[in-house]
């Protein structure tokens, strides 16, 4: 099948609440193109700089999702381009994009990741770590937070279940309180292996890379 008919398939299969991210990091701008044509408008990049040149190159009306880790002292350059920052996962970063946005009074849109399962090598705030998160986002003037995203440790579709679980269980506890700047809408869970099991949980965005693109070649 070609990379449009993969996506098609895919957003067919989708409940219609869900969000499709169509991951492109590593893709080239004609491949994106081909998705684009069959009606995608939502794309995840996880790096700062191959945004940027893509941002350059592709029709503006698509949504750009920041899905990778965000440093500091690339914020900069997200401003008036990025539609949905999945990463934000430290009070300093967080101090950067309000900072930064403050310049253009623009509002940044945000999720704030977790790292649901505690894995060292991986990013996302720790969950006794969140309180403070949360608070300092109630400070901000030019930063708004829309829901969770979460990467889960490599498993089985038991294991999938139980890390997906916990992170709605996160979301809907939030759901129920009130903060100034802060709304949970959005629940940034699943990727190509394990979306099905997502959905199950309460996903309401996946980002999907492999199972639209193929295999990704990061010697290219
Ligand atoms: C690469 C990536 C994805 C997509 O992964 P696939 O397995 O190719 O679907 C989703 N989320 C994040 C954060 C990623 O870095």
């Amino acid at each position: 099948m070609s990379i449009s008919e993969n996506y098609l398939r895919l957003r067919d299969d989708l409940p219609k609440n869900v969000t499709l991210i169509s991951v492109s990091k590593t893709r080239a701008v004609e491949e994106i193109k081909a998705v684009y044509d069959v009606g995608e408008r939502d794309f995840g990049e996880n790096k700062v700089q191959e945004m940027m040149d893509k941002y350059e190159q592709l029709p503006k009306d698509i949504r750009w999702h920041l899905i990778g880790h965000l440093q500091r002292n690339k914020v900069k350059y997200l401003v008036g381009k990025v539609h949905l920052i999945h990463s934000l996962d430290s009070v300093r970063l967080l101090q950067e994009i309000e900072k930064q946005y403050e310049k253009s009074e623009l509002i940044a849109n945000t999720l704030i990741q977790i790292n649901i399962g505690r894995e060292e090598s991986k990013t996302g705030i720790l969950l006794e770590n969140l309180e403070e998160l949360l608070q300092a986002c109630e400070e901000c003037h030019f930063v708004k937070v829309k829901g969770i995203m979460a990467t889960i440790p490599i498993g089985n579709e038991e294991s999938s279940m139980y890390y997906f679980t916990k992170t709605k269980e996160v979301f809907d506890e939030l759901k129920t309180r009130e903060y100034k700047n802060i709304t949970m809408e959005t629940l940034s869970i699943g990727m190509s292996n394990d979306y099905k099991v997502a959905l199950k949980a309460g996903s309401n965005m996946v980002r999907i890379g492999t199972g639209i693109f193929g295999k990704r070649n990061y010697n290219l």
